[in-house]
């Protein structure tokens, strides 16, 4: 879907500044709507991490949250945003969301509780003054840990807490509050829009999106795509940065539907969801250069779910395509 860092910055600053001082009411409903979907987002995560840890050449320690932090919100606003987690209106990280059964969730961490330290430090504070500089700080500094060693938070008021994590893929998870149907995915983090949840009809369809995402990260293509210096101008949907781009997308694609099946997800999932997205009305037609046709797409998908369905008739375990090795892009 997007990839470039601009567009990240964009989507990105539209949580921090769509609740700049309106003068309409603020809708209740919309934070607590927006935490609702965190939940669902950290749940199928964890899961695809996880699930599929054995299958991806680097891991990283999985806890089951995703972070949340009064920074995003405008100081007349806060109040609000932070009632839909129970948080505290205190200058520090807070638990946004908890997979069910995950080890955050184990350790009796609850959502709404805040972080002030971690492995006997204060938590750190993010350089740039973005909004979301800590949180992308915090995941930093936890993805850079040993997979499964045992980490110590300081929860101020909550007390001190241990948790072990599980290896996964790499990855943190982030919902956005734009009505734009899309997901970023950077290399490190999945963030998936609000609007892109229109399309998935269930957990299922949403974890293909999801998987989608996970998959460039767990096959590096942001920093491979950069070795290849394509541009990610207005040139990127033209000649050879066009085709390495589509390229990264048809891999995402294959990838994705084994990762679903790998995490216990419907594989066909990935072909259902895709087949919304594909037939929405107002789709930008700028992609038609990096991005497949969607019938296309769905056709590969289909073949991809085949694929399984036939190794699993066959008693084989399942190993997906292009992890090991993939093709080089050049
Ligand atoms: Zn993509």
């Amino acid at each position: 879907m997007l990839h470039r860092a601009s567009v990240l910055s964009a989507a990105l600053s539209l949580l921090a500044g769509a609740p700049a001082s309106a003068a309409a009411p603020a809708d209740p409903s919309l934070y607590a709507s927006l935490a609702a979907l965190e939940a669902r987002v950290a749940a199928i995560g964890f899961r695809l991490t996880t699930a599929n840890a054995a299958w991806c050449p680097v891991q990283q320690p999985q806890f089951g949250w995703v972070w949340g932090d009064p920074r995003l919100y405008d100081a007349d606003r806060r109040p609000e945003a932070l009632a839909a987690y129970g948080a505290v209106d205190r200058d520090a990280p807070f638990v946004a969301a908890l997979a069910p059964a995950s080890p955050a969730a184990k350790a009796g961490l609850r959502v709404g509780v805040a972080v002030v330290g971690m492995q006997g430090r204060a938590v750190p504070d993010g350089a740039d003054g973005h909004p979301f500089a800590r949180i992308t700080a915090v995941e930093i500094k936890l993805a850079a840990l040993p997979p499964t060693a045992p980490l110590a938070l300081d929860t101020g008021d909550a007390g001190a807490m241990n948790l072990t994590p599980v290896a996964g893929c790499v990855s943190d998870f982030r919902v956005e509050a734009s009505e734009k149907a899309g997901a970023v995915a950077d290399g490190r983090m999945v963030l998936v829009n609000q609007g892109l949840t229109e399309f998935a009809h269930d957990d299922d369809e949403l974890a293909a999106a999801i998987a989608h995402e996970l998959a460039h990260n767990i096959l590096r293509h942001r920093a491979r795509l950069d070795v290849a210096g394509v541009d990610r101008g207005l040139g990127k949907q033209f000649g050879r940065s066009a085709r390495l781009f589509k390229q990264t997308e048809v891999e995402a694609d294959r990838l994705s539907v084994w990762l679903l099946a790998g995490a216990g997800y419907d594989s066909l999932a990935a072909a259902r969801f895709w087949t919304s997205f594909g037939q929405r009305k107002g789709r930008p037609l700028f992609q038609a250069g990096t991005h497949p046709n969607w019938r296309d797409r769905v056709a590969s998908l289909e073949t991809e779910a085949a694929r399984i369905e036939a190794a699993r008739a066959k008693g084989e375990a399942l190993h997906p395509p292009l992890i090991d090795a993939p093709p080089p892009l050049e």
